[in-house]
């Protein structure tokens, strides 16, 4: 049931058993007990409080694309932060909410001549995901750019951090349960044209060599120090392996791919036969990168 008041608080941007597999790339998993989708910083605040006053749980979707939900769905709330979304030029740098796409802020960037930000090209999501969850490519990582960030505590209190030695990690960061709200990202100054042409390149050699946005989530596994897991997983014979609707990706070893049927079920048998593969070929152990919502 929602929290008292909700129906009328929120409206539409509220509501009971939402099927959360159309809202991952993945395009697996069952419903939300409650979603809510708040449309300004003040409704999020004002959501969170309820939520704690409930006691009632809580998860934060940015754009799901780094996400396996459990075919059951999962309990409380899922709190969708899509419809914070601005982008604001401020001199050299990007004040960017939470709920904006990657894609929107790298082209953003790029039109307005700040370096750093096209080595995120081509990544799905949104910013507070990337964030979380320190995004990036060979070339660097969202940690790189950031300046300060504003954070929700659980209980709707804002706070501005400015992020620390240490605070960003291989495909991590120290968010822990706090709510990325805002990001404020610098870059270097660059030619705008040299920067499009760039981001332009780097999108195309993702498409040569990976599936696309639907019907995965990204690498499957981080990469073990010193170690390539896609090479791992390919050199283990792991290419094609299958369960029920999922695959390992021909294309891209350390992706795992949705036929449209499969199950987060499926994912999981099919994560713990390559690791038991990659295992035995090279004593490596791997660790899941896409995060589980059980
Ligand atoms: C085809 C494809 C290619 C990809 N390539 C890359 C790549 O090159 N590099 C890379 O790093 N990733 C890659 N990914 C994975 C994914 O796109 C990134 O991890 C992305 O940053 C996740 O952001 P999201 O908004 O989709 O997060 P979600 O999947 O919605 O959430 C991921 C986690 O972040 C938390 N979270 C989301 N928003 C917030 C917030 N505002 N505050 C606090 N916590 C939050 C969620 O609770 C969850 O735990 C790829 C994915 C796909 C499908």
């Amino acid at each position: 049931m929602l929290p008292a008041g909700w129906h009328r608080r929120f409206e539409h941007r509220a509501s009971e058993e939402r099927p959360l597999a159309p809202l991952t790339t993945f395009r697996i998993g069952g419903p939300a007990q409650i979603f809510v989708e708040p449309q300004d910083v003040d409704e999020l605040a004002e959501a969170m409080a309820n939520l704690k006053k409930g006691g009632i749980p809580w998860r934060i979707l940015g754009g799901g694309s780094n996400l396996l939900v459990a075919d059951k769905g999962v309990r409380g709330a899922v709190v969708s932060l899509a419809r914070l979304s601005a982008v604001r030029k401020r001199d050299r740098m990007l004040e960017v909410d939470a709920g904006a796409r990657l894609i929107e802020v790298v082209r953003i960037a790029a039109s307005a001549g700040l370096e750093g930000f096209e080595n995120l090209a081509g990544i799905p999501g949104r910013v507070g995901g990337a964030v979380f969850g320190n995004a990036g490519s060979r070339y660097g990582a969202i940690g790189d750019l950031v300046v300060a960030l504003d954070l929700m505590e659980p209980d709707g209190t804002l706070l501005r951090v400015v992020p620390p030695a240490g605070f960003f990690r291989y495909r991590g960061s120290e968010v822990g349960d706090r709510i990325v709200v805002r990001a404020l990202l610098a870059g270097s100054e660059a030619d705008p044209k040299l920067l499009r042409a760039k981001v332009r390149d780097l999108v195309r050699e993702r498409r040569a060599s990976q599936p696309g946005w639907v019907g995965n989530a990204g690498c499957i596994f981080k990469n073990p120090p010193g170690h390539a897991a896609g090479r791992l997983i390919d050199a283990a014979g792991c290419k094609g392996l299958r369960v029920g609707g999922v695959f390992v990706s021909q294309r891209h070893a350390n992706f795992v791919e949705n036929d449209g049927k499969g199950t987060s079920s499926d994912v999981l048998r099919l994560v713990d036969r390559v690791r038991d593969r990659v295992r035995k070929a090279h004593g490596v152990e791997l660790e899941m990168e896409v995060r589980r919502w059980e």
